[in-house]
């Protein structure tokens, strides 16, 4: 079968793929950039990105990945907007399947992300970005003085939820059981919240909301009671999921070094994986601080790997 040749390939758009491709392409590699199904990545499904430097006044996200995309293809970045189905690293030059076409690369940078779990009801995919939030760092702001719901158990809830009191008037914690499997230490500061409640043994069943002036809002959530199966419906302003994140590395299971949680592993301080000559940034070997000012320090940090990397292999 033909295959296509490209010095660098990068698997993944969002900040830390197209940072890589800017950085690649004005080196003179005419990166191909794979977008994948979800062009631009976690980004396009918040709305206002205010902690961007450089942006005064925030930027949509969805409009930003768009200035990322152009920036990458204005120094001869390519794009293709398909998903990477197969990767084989055991051999040079690596190679990738997109459905069953085949290309080939020197070198390889994965950028694929990470996503937020979801409940999986409809309506929280129709109010994301409209009261329903996957990232409380990225849009507490825009909560002054609202009430809020967040789900969740663990850390990044008990998190989150503390750092919405800092802006929101009341922040109420939803779970689904009766105990947290949050950190001791971090439930403590929870309770120690005054503007914290929580609601025990409780299930989103649905967003509820409505469309005044063409404008989409949350308007409340109906709950279920784990335990007596009874439903209610309770006022709000803000939903925001802390039940964990999920890294896009199934294709890369047993090629990739990876943590138990399917997070690439990067040599410390740098982005290089396991596999000499295929590089990991953003989220997908991020499992922590996971921004977008992050995702693209460490996109350019892979270009500079890869470009010096593919130097040393001609020398
Ligand atoms: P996590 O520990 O996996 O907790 C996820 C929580 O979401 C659990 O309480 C779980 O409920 C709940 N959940 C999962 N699916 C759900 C669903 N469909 N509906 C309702 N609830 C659901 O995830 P995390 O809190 O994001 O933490 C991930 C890792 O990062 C952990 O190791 C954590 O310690 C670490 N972390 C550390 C810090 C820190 O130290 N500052 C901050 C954030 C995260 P159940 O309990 O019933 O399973």
């Amino acid at each position: 079968m033909n295959s296509k040749h490209e010095k660098v390939i990068i698997i993944g758009s969002g900040p830390a793929g197209f940072t890589a491709a800017i950085y690649t392409a004005r080196a003179n590699l005419t990166p191909l950039i794979f977008e994948g199904y979800q062009p631009g990545g976690q980004l396009t499904i918040t709305t206002d990105v205010e902690n961007y430097p450089g942006f005064e006044h925030g930027i949509m996200g969805p409009e930003m990945m768009e200035i990322f995309r152009k920036q990458a293809l204005r120094f001869g970045a390519q794009s293709i907007f398909k998903n990477v189905t197969k990767v084989d690293f055991s051999k040079r030059p690596f190679t990738i399947w997109v459905e069953s076409e085949q290309y080939t690369a020197d070198s390889i940078i994965v950028t694929t992300g990470a996503a937020a779990m979801l409940l999986d009801i409809p309506s929280e995919t129709n109010y994301m970005g409209y009261g329903v939030s996957a990232c409380a760092t990225c849009d507490a702001f825009f909560f002054k003085n609202q009430t809020v719901y967040v789900v969740g158990g663990g850390d990044s809830a008990m998190e989150e939820a503390n750092f919405l009191t800092k802006f929101a008037s009341k922040v109420i914690l939803l779970h689904r059981r009766d105990k947290f499997r949050a950190s001791k230490i971090m439930q403590d500061r929870l309770f120690k919240n005054p503007k914290v409640s929580v609601m025990w043994n409780s299930e989103v069943i649905e967003v509820l909301g409505e469309t005044l002036d063409g404008k989409k809002k949350m308007t409340g959530l109906k709950i279920k009671n784990t335990v007596t199966n009874k439903f209610s419906e309770v006022k709000g302003d803000g939903l925001f999921l802390a039940i964990g994140h999920k890294p896009n590395t199934e294709i890369f299971k047993g090629i990739l070094d990876m943590d138990e949680k399917g997070y690439l592993k990067v040599k410390l301080g740098s982005t290089k994986t396991n596999i000499e000559g295929i590089f990991a940034a953003g989220d997908v070997a991020d499992s922590y601080y996971r921004q977008a000012v992050t995702a693209a320090g460490t996109g350019c940090m892979a270009a500079i790997d890869a470009e010096r990397w593919l130097e040393s292999q001609h020398s």
